[in-house]
C-alpha cells in the first residue's frame, strides 16, 4: 500500500485519480481549498477508511510522510483562473516550490499537472513536445499558461539540482462527469445549456479547435506515466488528438440531447487558441499509452451525468 498525496483532489480531475488510487489499494491524502473544487465529488470516497481530505491551500507549506505526489492544485477553467489572476501565479509557482520542497525531502515521486497551455496559441501543428510555445506573457491568460511553465521550470531543476523524481504531464482538454456546471469550460457549458434548452454559446465564428479526451483516458495515462519506472524523459503528453472544431461541438451535442437550442454567437476572447491537437507518439512510445473513448461515447456519459445531476 502506498501513500500517495493528491493536491486538487476535490477537483474534476482529482477526484477521479483519488478514486482510482483508492481502488487500486493505496492510501490517499486528498488536498484542496475548495475554490474550484467541491467536498461532494469525494463524499461517496469518505466510507474508505484509507482515505482522508484535508482543507488546505498550497501556496502554503504542507508536512505528510507520502511515497508519491499529484500535483493537480489550480483552477482550470479560463474565467476561474483570470478571477484572480495573481492567486494563480501563486498557486503554480509556490504550490510547485512547496510540493517540490516535500517530494525532496521524502523522496516522494512527484506528477505534475501541467497543460496544452504551455503552447500558448501555437503556431505548429500538431503540438509536439519539442515545441517551445506561442504565449503572450501580458495577455489574460498569462496568469496560467506562464504559471505552469514557471511550474515546469522549478520541476526540472528540482530535478537536475536535487535529484527529485518528476513527471510533467501535459494534459490537453479533458471533459466527463464531475466537472462544474458554472465551470464555463466548453464542454460543460454546451450540455448545461443544450439540457436546460438555453441558447448554445460559440465564442468567435465557431472554427477554432480542440482535441477532447474523456476524463477515463486521461486519469489511466495519469498513473501510467506514475508508474512507469523511466528516468525523466521530459514532460509527456497525453490527450485525445482526434480534433473538432467548436462548431461541430456544439451541433453534436445539440443532436446528443435532442435539444431545441439555437446556437448564438459571441466574441472570441482575446488570446484564444485557435488550434489545439496533442501528437501523442511520446506517451504511446514510451508509456504503451492511448486513449481509446471517442468523442460521441464520452459525451454519452457526461450527457448523463449532467440530467442526473442539474
Ligand atoms: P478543477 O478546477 O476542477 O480542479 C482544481 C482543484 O484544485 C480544485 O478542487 C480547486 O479547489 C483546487 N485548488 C485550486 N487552487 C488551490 C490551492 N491554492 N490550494 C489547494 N487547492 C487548490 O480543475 P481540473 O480540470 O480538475 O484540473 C486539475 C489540474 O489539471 C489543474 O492543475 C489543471 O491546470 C490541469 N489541467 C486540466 C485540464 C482539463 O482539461 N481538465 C487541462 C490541462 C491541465
Ligand atoms: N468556448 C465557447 N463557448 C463557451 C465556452 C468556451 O465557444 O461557452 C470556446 C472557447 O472560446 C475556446 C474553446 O471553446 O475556443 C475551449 O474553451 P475552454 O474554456 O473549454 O478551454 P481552453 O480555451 O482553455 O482550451
Amino acid at each position: 500500500m502506498k501513500k500517495i498525496l493528491v493536491t486538487g483532489g476535490a477537483g474534476f480531475l482529482g477526484s477521479h485519480l483519488c478514486e482510482k488510487l483508492l481502488n487500486e489499494g493505496n492510501e490517499v491524502f486528498c488536498l484542496d481549498n475548495y475554490f474550484t473544487g467541491q467536498k461532494r465529488n469525494v463524499i461517496h470516497l469518505l466510507k474508505n477508511p484509507y482515505f482522508e481530505i484535508i482543507r488546505h491551500d498550497i501556496t502554503m507549506p504542507f508536512f505528510i510522510e507520502v511515497d508519491e505526489i499529484y500535483n493537480l492544485a489550480c483552477p482550470a477553467s479560463p474565467i476561474h483562473y483570470q478571477y484572480n489572476p495573481i492567486k494563480t501565479v501563486k498557486t503554480s509557482v509556490m504550490g510547485a516550490i512547496n510540493m517540490l520542497g516535500l517530494a525532496k525531502r521524502t523522496k516522494a515521486r512527484i506528477l505534475q499537472a501541467s497543460t496544452s497551455e504551455v503552447y500558448g496559441d501555437p503556431q505548429v501543428h500538431p503540438q509536439t513536445e519539442n515545441y517551445w510555445g506561442h504565449v503572450n506573457p501580458i495577455g489574460p491568460r498569462a496568469c496560467y499558461d506562464e504559471g505552469k511553465r514557471s511550474a515546469e521550470t522549478l520541476f526540472v531543476n528540482y530535478y537536475k539540482q536535487n535529484n527529485v523524481k518528476i513527471k510533467i504531464m501535459r494534459i490537453f482538454n479533458t471533459y466527463g462527469p464531475r466537472m462544474h456546471p458554472n465551470d464555463g469550460r466548453v464542454v460543460s457549458n454546451f450540455i448545461v445549456q443544450a439540457l436546460s434548452g438555453k441558447d448554445i454559446t460559440v465564442y468567435g465564428d465557431g472554427s477554432q479547435t480542440r482535441s477532447f479526451c474523456y476524463v477515463d483516458d486521461l486519469i489511466e495515462g495519469m498513473t501510467c506515466f506514475m508508474n512507469s519506472r523511466l528516468d525523466f524523459i521530459g514532460p509527456v503528453n497525453i490527450g485525445n488528438p482526434n480534433e473538432f472544431t467548436i462548431k461541430e461541438l456544439a451541433e453534436m451535442v445539440i443532436k446528443l440531447t435532442n435539444s431545441k437550442s439555437k446556437i448564438i454567437y459571441h466574441p472570441l476572447p482575446a488570446d484564444d487558441p485557435m488550434q489545439r491537437k496533442p501528437n501523442i507518439e511520446l506517451a504511446r512510445k514510451e508509456l504503451g499509452w492511448e486513449p481509446k473513448i471517442k468523442l460521441r461515447e464520452g459525451l454519452i456519459h457526461t450527457i448523463n451525468y449532467f440530467k442526473n445531476s442539474l
